[in-house]
């Protein structure tokens, strides 16, 4: 049984291609720069080499053909034929409050998944678009779509409605959905795996920390409230993104700068963050060596991502009235050791007590670093949605 999972963006392909019998990954790969000059196809086949092609690929459709080709290449290839694949699984950003779990692609669900565009209309038209090719490409075989709100779909109406005009909810569904679903549940559960104790008994806040970043509170192995809002941009202070601030704000700097909305959009989304605090990066590796070379804005950039990520984590604990687990993930939870440490150090209040050594270490595996004598057992998880999406792919067809 293998599954093909694709995570379509607007001018990249990403896909694994999974043997469900053992989960392993028998293929990964990234097509980038599509409908651009030069795309580039990089494929990964497991346990050969590497292969990288230049070509022009316009859309989608060629694509996923070009995919299909190195999948079933002879040199490269680690499939006889197409037909191998019984299911290919998509990752869809915006489910909204369509779905509250992942689904079998179907005209309706294409119908919904449309609906939503205004919601994330960078993201939902690409998903569109990978899922037409794949099925251009592999008639007849399953699809199944894994949305990054839908786990987030548990939320009560308290921590889901802004405080405005009930109205724009009705007509617009302006409220929160929250994303990076799929890897919050991982992340969750995974921890619960590790501790070897039921979800459902723990308070855990998870913290996906990447280029963007969400904070997830999960009690009774639900989502209760998660930092991203309506959009990806509220919440954490992030890469490149605002993160939370005062509304009023948009309103005061587009009279004053005469921005557009599409303006103020790029300024809060592209050119904020730790990249608009520094004015050196976006990347948490440049903002640290910044710090150690004592540079005065990498320091400033870096205390306020540490001041604002530590403030939420105590609000999670406020929301959930306590904290059994905090799980770090994604690219900077997963890899940076400082900010871990300068987070864990302003919650000793909490209980939380981190083990210096243990959170050196670096692993590809699930892995404690707090001290036995912490209140709040502190983990680092790699995430793995491509996994989740290759499960509940496999889950549904064979239902
Ligand atoms: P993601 O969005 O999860 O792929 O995370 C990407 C981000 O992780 C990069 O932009 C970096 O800011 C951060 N990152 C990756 N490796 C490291 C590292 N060794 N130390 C600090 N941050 C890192």
């Amino acid at each position: 049984m293998k599954v093909l999972v694709i995570n379509s963006g607007s001018s990249s392909l990403k896909y694994q291609l999974y043997d469900m019998t053992d989960e392993s990954v028998l293929a990964k790969g990234l097509v980038e720069r599509i409908g651009m000059d030069s795309s580039i196809l990089t494929h990964k086949p497991t346990g050969k080499e590497e292969v990288t092609e230049v070509s022009e690929i316009l859309e989608h459709n060629t694509a996923i053909r070009k995919v299909i080709e190195k999948l079933t290449d002879k040199t490269h290839g680690v499939l006889e034929s197409v037909s191998e694949i019984n299911a290919v699984g998509h990752r869809v950003v915006h489910g909204g409050e369509f779905f509250k779990e992942s689904a079998i692609v179907d005209q309706q669900a294409k119908k919904d998944i449309r609906a939503l565009i205004d919601l994330a209309p960078l993201h939902n038209p690409a998903a569109i678009m990978g899922i037409d090719a794949s099925e251009v490409n592999m008639p007849g075989v399953p699809q199944v779509v894994v949305f990054d709100t839908a786990f987030h779909q548990t939320m009560p109406e308290k921590a889901y409605l802004y405080a405005i005009p009930r109205v724009l909810y009705n007509k617009y569904k302006v409220r929160r959905y929250g994303f990076h679903g799929t890897s919050h549940y991982y992340v969750s559960h995974a921890a619960a795996d590790f501790l070897g104790k039921p979800l459902e008994d723990l308070k855990v806040i998870t913290a996906h920390i990447g280029n963007g970043g969400s904070l997830t509170a999960v009690q009774g192995g639900i989502s209760v409230d998660t930092s991203m809002g309506m959009t990806p941009l509220e919440g954490l202070m992030m890469g490149t993104r605002s993160g939370d601030l005062d509304p009023a704000i948009v309103p005061y700097v587009m009279n004053k700068e005469e921005l557009t909305v599409s303006e103020v959009n790029l300024m809060l989304n592209k050119h904020s963050g730790l990249q608009a605090i520094s004015g050196i990066s976006s990347d948490m590796r440049e903002i640290t060596d910044g710090l150690e070379k004592g540079d005065p804005h990498s320091t400033l950039a870096f205390e306020m991502y540490e001041y604002r990520l530590r403030k939420y984590i105590g609000s999670y604990a406020a929301a959930m009235n306590g904290v059994d687990v905090l799980v770090f993930t994604a690219g900077v939870g997963e890899n940076s050791a400082i900010v871990r440490k300068s987070v864990c150090e302003n919650l000793s209040y909490l209980g939380v007590e981190i083990d210096e050594e243990l959170n050196k270490v670096r692993s590809g595996d699930p892995r404690r670093i707090s001290t036995p004598n912490s209140k709040v057992e502190v983990l680092v998880v790699p995430t793995n949605e491509e996994l989740v999406i290759a499960r509940d792919t496999y889950k549904l067809i064979n239902k």
